[in-house]
């Protein structure tokens, strides 16, 4: 056992990323940060909660290196520049190897993007992490959900599904076994998060959003935002390799429409940025591909070798559903 500020020391301060701009860190009542002026400081929180985010038994390293990755992914989607973070730790017990696992992943993320923890608090409880992340952005630049105009191409990064087949795989034991494909596991413990392509989208993306609800469901979202609708063709999906000998070409495409956990970005371009788009996106290693355009009317129609897909849950929500994997997807 270890006593709260020794384990706030031993495992936080100490291994605290450096910014020029922490004026003053972890250790006082709170923390100061230099601005720059003109500057608009961008805000985003998530907790994970065990249970209900992720399972009891979770590698400690992917639930420290997650609970960044979900909130960088927020502000990837907003085209911002992550500065800062803060962190809420609940913890049952203080175990020196959980703890140690746990911050090696969330500073692994930290230093890969320059991102000072500042700060947080630690309590004895159930086991859950809220992170809360600052960054900037240039007055104007933001890239809302509300953007998306009709004719706008409709794209995606990377592959959606991977990390929702990785979560069952996982399965309730928190371990991998042997059954898993390249990637999948790693992509639901370990998600990227898109941030300098989500920088690099300012100025270029009309609306980004995402994707943490499922493919559908956030596009639902962002269409729904921007009082448009949208036509996609589902042969368009990035669907990995690994995903469809997983599951099988069907069911990965439902899986990769309605899984969710995805961490990917999911924006519009207006048809005169489409050039400029092709030659950014051109060596972006995650991948990007087209799946639609913005249309006029509220539906988000998905298409497959002509025939409409019906997607029969329309969405993880917290108070509906138990389990935002059981949606499927029928033609
Ligand atoms: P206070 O009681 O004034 O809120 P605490 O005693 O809770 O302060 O925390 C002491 C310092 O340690 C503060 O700077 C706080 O931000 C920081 N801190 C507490 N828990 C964490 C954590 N899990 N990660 C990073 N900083 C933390
Ligand atoms: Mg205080």
């Amino acid at each position: 056992m270890i006593g709260e500020f020794d384990l706030i020391d031993e495992y936080f301060s100490s291994r605290c990323t450096d910014r020029q701009d922490v004026v003053l860190g972890i250790g006082d009542d709170a923390a100061l940060v230099q601005m720059t002026s003109g500057d608009q400081l961008v805000i985003a929180m998530d907790t994970l909660s065990v249970g209900t985010h992720f399972p009891e038994n979770m590698p400690a390293r992917a639930l420290g290196y997650r609970s960044l990755a979900v909130n960088l992914s927020d502000l990837a989607a907003m085209g911002a520049e992550p500065l800062w973070c803060t962190l809420a730790l609940s913890l049952p017990t203080t175990d020196r190897a959980w703890l140690d696992d746990f911050s090696a992943g969330f500073f692994q993320l930290a230093r890969q993007y320059g991102v000072a923890l500042v700060g947080g608090d630690t309590v004895r409880a159930p086991l859950a992490v809220t992170v809360t992340v600052h960054g900037r952005i240039e007055p104007g630049s933001a890239i809302l959900r509300s953007g998306a105009r009709v004719g706008d191409g409709i794209y995606v990064t990377g592959y959606p599904g991977d990390a929702v087949a990785g979560r069952k795989i996982l399965g309730e034991s928190g371990q991998s076994g042997g059954s898993d494909l390249p990637g999948l596991v790693d992509r639901f413990l370990y998600p990227q998060p898109r941030v300098s392509e989500g920088r690099a989208l300012t100025g270029i993306a009309s609306s980004m959003i995402d994707l943490s609800d499922g493919l559908h469901a956030d596009l639902v979202k962002l269409m729904s935002a921007s009082g448009a609708g949208a036509t996609l063709d589902a042969s368009q999906l990035p669907v990995s390799k690994s995903l469809v000998s997983w599951a099988g070409s069907g069911e990965a495409v439902s899986l990769a429409l309605t899984g969710g956990d995805d961490y990917e970005l999911c924006f519009t371009v207006p048809p005169d940025r489409q050039q400029e788009f092709a030659e950014l996106s051109g060596d972006w290693q995650c991948g990007v591909a087209r799946i639609g355009t913005v249309t006029d009317g509220g539906k988000v129609d998905w298409q497959l070798d002509g025939q409409h897909l019906s997607i029969l849950e329309s969405g993880y929500d917290h108070f509906q559903q138990e389990d935002g994997c059981d949606q499927t997807v029928q033609v």
